[in-house]
């Protein structure tokens, strides 16, 4: 069934499991995922990333139609979302979620940028990703890791004033693969932070495909 990402993390969130979201970018990879989700009787959130396919129109046409006719609860989500002419094909194309990634810009920036779509997509009832502090390349991870962790002080802030419904937040782990034997520093106590200081908001972690098992289930 197609559902929004709020419906699925906020459950997620209640009960205290993390739900994963592989980057979909063709009909066959898509049918993969909806398949292991019904085996494992999981939730599941198809995460398209802007311009890994041609057709943002076809492939939410695709993921939407595959969703609903699934038995598991599937959203699906326009990855790192860019301009907002993006965002808006993605909603035509039936996308229940979008993320809206403004974590480049200064904090004003990304608050106002962000609080434009989340006012227009909540009134469509799609849902809203958005970053803060900014997860980087693992290929640059010396500059990158430390270069903008989450605040705990300024998520408070940012998530009151965009009204969000989930946040990716920067704690240590970055996209793409890590150099051979790496194991990324993730900043559990900052986690935690962030965790007990909004405990009612689904956390979303960027950077995972290549972060070690055992670190990964220490963020669960
Ligand atoms: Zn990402």
């Amino acid at each position: 069934m197609l559902v929004t990402m709020k419906e699925i993390l906020d459950n997620a969130n209640k009960e205290n499991y993390a739900v994963a979201a592989p980057n979909v970018i063709t009909e066959l990879d898509t049918r993969a995922f909806i398949e292991a989700a019904e085996e494992l009787k999981a939730p599941l959130i198809l995460d398209y990333a802007y311009g890994m396919h041609p057709d943002t129109y076809f492939i939410g046409k695709i993921c939407t139609i595959l969703a609903k006719e699934s038995n598991v609860p599937i959203a699906v989500n326009f990855d790192h979302g860019g301009d907002k002419k993006y965002i808006l094909e993605a909603i035509r194309a039936g996308f229940t979620s979008v993320m809206v990634d403004r974590s480049a810009l200064p904090f004003e920036d990304n608050i106002r940028e962000v609080k434009e779509i989340v006012d227009l997509t909540h009134s469509l009832g799609v849902s809203v990703e958005a970053e803060l502090g900014h997860v980087g390349q693992a290929s640059n991870y010396g500059i990158d890791r430390n270069s903008a962790l989450t605040s705990v002080e300024e998520a408070v802030e940012y998530v009151k004033r965009t009204n969000v419904d989930c946040l990716a937040v920067a704690i240590g782990t970055a996209h793409g693969a890590y150099p051979k034997g790496f194991k990324p520093e993730i900043d559990f106590k900052r986690l935690e932070e962030i965790k007990k200081t909004l405990p009612d908001l689904p956390l979303v972690l960027h950077g995972s495909s290549g972060t070690d098992l055992e670190s990964l289930r220490k963020v669960c």
